[in-house]
């Protein structure tokens, strides 16, 4: 029997989870799980590339290991684990940063979006980030790796370093990873511009849902969703140039296992004032059981720290060798 493919992918333990990190990445790492040998980590060397409140960001490690379990990810099944506590991911991206050039950094659009106008201001950590990005995929050598839409770009420039380091120093070592993309919801947008994508880091709230938002909340961030004021069409085709409609859309289809199509024809010829509560109701239904977990895990720390720690063993096992390996072939 062949070995299973090895599958990892990572969240940011700044903020809360919401619905488009959800729908767009965890659901399928849930159903990954079955797949191959899973790692799912939190990135919390990744989150130090901005400040972040250090004691919020030790909450926030433990409420996203809380999520992320309440959402399906079985640290029994899959390895669980932070970032941080496995050296091996900073060390091989420091060896990596010889070989991934400027010029590819600089054409990355997640640096340009969030360093803004304050380019200059950005921390190198920021900049960098692609490359310990690489680094996490690499050390496993992982061939497929789970991400939104947004983070394909990052995962092409990690074939390029492979490539380049495999070349340049004449070894076999990194497997070139394959982004999967698609899964339920590709891309989740913002619930006040629809251009934009949902996100942890943009400073509304009313932007995102977060798996923690209680029914009311839920609700109100729905019904205060921007909209247009045309009545729904039948074909998903009509949504073109109607890009909040076509996200409403797109996330009840995701939330119901449907097709766009076949919310459609649900709600076609009907306003927005029937079809946000029809999709807050689908939301909090869908969200309530894994809000209950949540609340239950984030009341026991000791646990979550425990299965966090038994995750990172295993993690430093597996990427040993293979940065020790990256090691002798720089000749260090
Ligand atoms: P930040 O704003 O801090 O970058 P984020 O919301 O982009 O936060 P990440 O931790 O960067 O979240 O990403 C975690 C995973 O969720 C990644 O696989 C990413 O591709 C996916 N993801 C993030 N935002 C969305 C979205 N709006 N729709 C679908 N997938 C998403
Ligand atoms: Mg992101």
């Amino acid at each position: 029997m062949s070995k299973p493919p090895v599958i990892i992918s990572g969240i940011q333990p700044t903020g809360n989870l919401h619905l488009g990190n959800y729908l767009g990445a965890i659901k399928r790492w849930v159903r990954m799980q079955d797949e191959g040998d899973c790692f799912f980590f939190l990135a919390d060397l990744h989150a130090v590339t901005v400040y972040n409140d250090p004691a919020e960001l030790r909450a926030n490690i433990r409420a996203m290991a809380a999520a992320l379990i309440a959402a399906g990810v079985d640290p029994a099944r899959a390895t669980l684990f932070r970032q941080a506590q496995v050296p091996a991911h900073a060390e091989l991206c420091w060896l990596l940063n010889g070989t991934a050039r400027i010029g590819w950094l600089n054409r990355m659009t997640q640096f340009k979006e969030k360093s803004g106008k304050n380019r200059e201001g950005a921390s190198i950590g920021l900049y960098a980030y692609p490359v310990l990005q690489a680094a996490d995929v690499l050390l496993y050598q992982a061939t497929r790796v789970p991400v939104g839409e947004d983070q394909k770009q990052h995962l092409e420039l990690a074939r390029d370093i492979a490539a380049k380091f495999n070349t340049d120093y004449g070894v076999a070592l990194f497997a070139l990873p394959e982004p999967i993309i698609g899964g339920p919801a590709a891309r989740v947008m913002s619930l006040r511009d629809g251009q934009a994508k949902m996100s942890k880091s943009d400073p509304s709230d009313q932007s995102r849902i977060n798996l923690t938002d209680d029914a009311d909340a839920v609700a109100a961030k729905i019904r205060k969703a921007k909209t247009d004021p045309e009545p729904l069409p039948d074909d998903p085709a009509l949504l073109d140039g109607r890009p909040e409609a076509r996200n409403l859309i797109g996330i009840y289809a995701a939330l119901a296992d449907e097709t766009p199509a076949a919310v459609l024809a649900k709600f076609a010829g009907q306003g927005f004032g029937t079809f946000k509560p029809a999709l807050a109701e689908l939301t909090v239904e869908t969200l309530r059981p894994i809000k209950d977990m949540l609340d239950r895990l984030a009341a026991d720390p000791g646990e979550l720290d425990r299965l966090l720690g038994l995750g990172a063993e295993r993690a430093r096992e597996v990427a040993a060798p293979t940065l020790a390996k990256a090691y002798e072939a720089l000749g260090l």
